[in-house]
């Protein structure tokens, strides 16, 4: 059944459609610490995405619903975003997929997964706040991803911070040299707006928010933005040559490296700068390339289809409840109905009712190319991490889980509902909600669960009590650090009774302990056990 990796598919597209559809893929993730923006931002380039089906742009098959505002609405009645995964619409003449991350640092884990779904970050930063810790944190995924990052300064139209200031913020606290696309004209406050750099335009900032482009559009030739604009344009005009002789243009083979960054200034809630980041996403970021598969081959774009899952869903549609995993489209044209093989375990998997999620509106996905991303309904053997092929197999790199900091022993409240617990236990262990600890000790019905951030705690009592019928009695555990261990390791560690050892549900052992001070004089007594950090990643 295998055939040559360049080789034409026996179904499916040839390997120069898939090659050309790939080119013109960007896939991105907007991240940010709370409250820079990326509501506001992600609304703004929904309605560009808006504005261009109503122009009438083609936009994939006839009758596709203008479901953007919709899912708008409901998005913000609700007040935060947790239900969306993906949009994906036509800018220029190529296709943008923008994924969606959880605002709360609490779900960094879900953050993370969706960074490996991803080609490249919109990293946006507060003018007047800098780098922040969840920025920083942040970064550092994204260093450990090699994710490109395009960096934008939000929020210019506020008084906010000197931007040669922010610049060396970043230079020094992220180890990434930034390379201004745009330069401020007018300090932030009395942004008058920004020299493009690469023509030496100006782009003039106006307070008029309304049509999707209205902001950008308003570009002005050099000679007549240094009349009207005076001292403001000197100083920036300056300070411009001056990144230059710092070498800080945009270089593309840094940027796709990972040594610097492009930086935009804009305001996304009056939409300015909206639309050059879309036209740097389509100049500059990558397209869907080749991926690295466990091996630590690379499964060429053209190859058979290939994708794994990056997040699992259940419960979206209110009417019943319902199973999707996100997948990541690596190589090959996914075709409905095509019948795949799940890499774990070697069923064949049918995809009858595959899915572009458009918020919490679908639309039936008839194809998708590398870089695109499918929700699979009622996919319930897939697996967050898990890996599916067409004819030629491929496994990906397992997605890692994070150290868990809260930990909890959760019970069935009611006896009685044993099944159910059981059940919704290892759902959302699937769906990678919390990490799911077991010993013997405690046994099967009285489970550890560990979470990153506390909010997990939350939705793992909603989701018992709503959606599995089994609420849960829950102890918080006074653990605060875990350690990879094994298991000559585990045995010496059951002597002390101030430490735990439980088995993750994907085998590792941890070791937990109440204070680093215990951790540490636990080194020193047994310095032969086996203690690994499992580092936000590892
Ligand atoms: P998120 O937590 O990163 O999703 O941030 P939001 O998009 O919710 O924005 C946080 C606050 O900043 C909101 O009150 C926004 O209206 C405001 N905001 C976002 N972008 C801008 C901007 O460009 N300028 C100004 N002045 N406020 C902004």
């Amino acid at each position: 059944m295998t055939q040559p990796t360049t080789g034409v598919p026996t179904t499916g597209a040839p390997a120069t459609e898939i090659t050309a559809e790939a080119r013109r893929r960007r896939t991105f993730a907007v991240i940010s610490h709370p409250d820079a923006g990326k509501s506001t931002l992600t609304e703004a380039l929904l309605l560009h995405a808006h504005a261009i089906t109503t122009a009438g742009a083609t936009h994939g098959k006839a009758g596709r619903r203008g479901t953007v505002s919709d899912w708008m609405a409901m998005e913000q009645a609700r007040g935060i975003s947790v239900t969306s995964a993906a949009i994906q619409f036509e800018y220029r003449d190529s296709v943008i997929n923008l994924v969606d991350t959880p605002g709360h640092a609490d779900f960094s884990e879900d953050t993370y997964r969706v960074l490996s779904a991803v080609d490249a970050a919109v990293m946006l930063v507060d003018a007047s706040k800098g780098l922040e810790v969840q920025t920083m944190k942040l970064f550092d995924v994204c260093r450990q991803r090699n994710l490109p990052v395009i960096t934008v300064i939000n929020k210019w139209d506020r008084p906010g911070l000197d931007a040669l200031a922010l610049m060396d913020e970043i230079r020094t606290r992220t180890g990434l040299l930034p390379t201004p696309l745009t330069w401020p004209v007018g300090v932030a406050g009395d942004f008058r707006g920004v020299i493009d750099r690469s023509t030496e335009e100006f782009i003039r900032f106006t307070r008029t928010a309304g049509g999707a482009t209205a902001a950008d559009s308003d570009r002005v030739p050099f000679e007549v933005a240094a009349t009207e604009e005076g001292e403001a344009w000197v100083t920036a005009t300056e300070e411009s040559e001056l990144l230059g002789e710092e070498g800080q243009d945009h270089d593309e083979a840094t940027f796709l490296a990972n040594q610097t960054t492009p930086v935009l200034f804009a305001a996304a809630v009056l939409n300015f700068g909206v639309q050059h980041i879309l036209d740097t996403l389509v100049d500059f970021a990558p397209a869907a390339e080749a991926r690295v598969d466990a091996a630590g081959g690379h499964r060429p774009v053209a190859s058979p289809f290939s994708g794994f899952v990056f997040k699992v869903q259940s419960g979206m549609n209110a009417s019943h409840r319902d199973y999707v995993a996100f997948v990541r489209v690596c190589s090959g044209q996914f075709r409905r109905g095509m019948i795949v093989t799940h890499a774990a375990s070697g069923r064949p998997f049918a995809t009858k009712y595959a899915q572009h999620l458009f918020g919490r509106e679908r639309e039936v996905a008839d194809e998708a190319w590398p870089g695109d991303i499918v929700g699979l309904v009622n996919a319930s053997a897939l697996r967050v991490g898990d890996s599916i092929f067409e004819s030629e197999p491929v496994e990906f790199p397992p997605l890692p889980m994070f150290a868990p900091e809260h930990f909890r022993a959760v019970r069935s409240a009611d006896s009685s509902k044993h099944k159910q617990f059981r059940r919704g236990i290892d759902q959302l262990d699937h769906e990678g909600v919390i990490q799911v600890l077991r010993s013997d000790l405690r046994g099967d019905q009285a489970p550890v669960l560990g979470a990153v951030g506390p909010m997990q705690f939350e939705v793992v009592e909603e989701r018992m009590t709503h959606d599995f019928g089994a609420a849960i009695r829950s102890e918080s555990l006074p653990y605060q650090i875990a350690r990879r261990t094994n298991r000559e390791s585990a045995e010496i560690l059951g002597h002390d009774r101030q430490v735990e050892v439980l088995m993750r549900s994907d085998g590792t052992l941890l070791a937990l302990f109440s204070t680093p001070w215990r951790l540490r004089n636990t080194v020193r007594d047994h310095p032969e056990l086996m203690l690994e950090d499992l580092a936000a990643g590892a």
